[in-house]
């Protein structure tokens, strides 16, 4: 198994990350002829604020007053969008999204979320992807949803809570 990011510290520089997922965002969209607009990139960023899965909800309390009023509907919308291009995840469990760690590259999306911290690792197995495929194969079991969340405490978070 590879994990796509080890669970980042605190200290880690994170504006880097957030450079890193627009600089990409920008080359895949150009590549699949999808227009990023201001809104669509700012609410990618916003979603790229940490890497905790962030609510619809709470986007739209980040915009407000940056702009003259977003429409709930636009954020959903731009939020449609960043997914359908593979540039973040829906995680249905949280009614959440986070920004998809290798976007560009179609993949099954594994998730590990820590209920402490909030964090969520996304990580790649090629087993994994065989295994369910032959599991939904042999039930014959179209899948639609491909996201796998596995929720628990990350290693930063075990030790705070071994006495809770
Ligand atoms: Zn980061
Ligand atoms: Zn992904
Ligand atoms: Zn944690």
């Amino acid at each position: 198994m590879a994990l796509d990011d080890p669970f980042l510290s605190a200290s880690h520089d994170h504006d880097h990350c957030i450079e890193t997922a627009l600089g990409r965002a920008v080359a895949i969209c150009a590549h699949q002829g999808a227009r990023l607009t201001a809104l669509r990139r700012r609410v990618l960023e916003l979603v790229w604020s940490s890497h905790a899965p962030i609510g619809a909800y709470q986007i739209m309390e980040m915009m407000r007053g940056e702009r003259s009023r977003v429409a709930p509907p636009t954020v959903y919308r731009a939020l449609d969008f960043l997914a359908d291009n593979g540039l973040i995840h829906r995680l249905d469990t949280l009614n959440a999204f986070i920004g998809c760690s290798r976007p560009g590259v179609g993949h099954k999306a594994y998730f590990l979320i820590c209920r402490h911290c909030g964090n969520a690792v996304e990580f790649a197995d090629t087993a994994l992807d065989a295994a369910i495929a032959d599991a939904s194969h042999r039930a014959g079991f179209a899948i639609e949803v491909e996201t796998v969340e596995l929720r628990g405490l990350c290693a930063a978070c075990r030790p705070l809570s071994a006495n809770s």
